[in-house]
């Protein structure tokens, strides 16, 4: 599963210009038995099979220096650009991926994972949740992106959402026959004039597609 998207384009070019890199472990190879079981069933009852400590462990351990450990889990801390900004400025992370049930509590507490959720709903495996995480992260290092600028007018990087972007052709006619055509306003060649529209159309997407971004008044 890794790289996976994350060999190409953008973050594929950074990884091979070595400005990340990564090292996926399968869990499985740290299994002590013929069959690499690496769960069973849970103490309790209940559906459903749980991920064992000693095996993760075993995994953890081979790492020289895992920094810092993060256990995606979609009953963990909120995923936000601000959560993505604080990750990406660790030198090494570690993101476990659980299975089934998820993984036996008592590797979480003795090891001091943060438990990290990219939303409410439950994927069948941790690995596209370490994907977005790595993807949101990437981006953020230095040289990484082109335009160095571009991160900070983003959606969420000042609390609020994007402004919408506008390119050629103009007009643009579709095949339905209707014209669309770019705002003046863009094409008036008057900065200080762009930016206020920019950020009026960026609070007025805000305060209708997500007011809970907006500070309370
Ligand atoms: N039994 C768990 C629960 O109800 O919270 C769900 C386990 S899920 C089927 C299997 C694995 O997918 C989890 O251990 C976790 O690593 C990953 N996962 C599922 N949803 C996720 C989410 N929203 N964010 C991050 N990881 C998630």
């Amino acid at each position: 599963m890794f790289p996976g998207s994350l060999g190409q384009s953008l973050s594929g070019r950074a990884l091979e210009n070595g400005l990340w890199s990564y090292n996926a472990l399968q869990i499985r190879d740290y299994a002590a038995d013929r069959h690499k079981t690496v769960d069973d069933t849970p103490f309790g009852g209940g559906a459903g099979m749980v991920m064992r400590p000693d095996i993760i462990e075993k995994a953890l351990n081979s790492f020289n220096n895992p920094g810092k450990l993060f256990y995606m889990s979609p009953r963990g801390n909120a995923l936000t650009q601000k959560k993505v900004q604080e990750i990406s400025t660790f030198e090494n992370l570690t993101f476990l991926c659980g299975r089934y049930e998820g993984v036996d509590q008592r590797i979480l507490d003795a090891y001091e994972f943060e438990e990290l959720s990219i939303g409410d709903y439950v994927l069948s495996g941790g690995e596209p949740a370490a994907l977005i995480v790595m993807d949101a992260c990437i981006r953020l290092l230095p040289g990484v992106m082109g335009n160095e600028d571009t991160a900070g007018e983003e959606s969420f990087s000042n609390g609020l959402l994007e402004y919408p972007h506008f390119t050629k052709p103009d007009p643009w006619i579709d095949t339905k026959g209707k014209t669309h055509t770019v705002p003046e306003i863009l094409k008036s060649g008057h900065h200080a004039n762009i930016r206020a529209w920019r950020e009026r159309k960026s609070l007025e997407l805000t305060r209708e597609r997500r007011p809970d971004l907006l500070p309370e008044k």
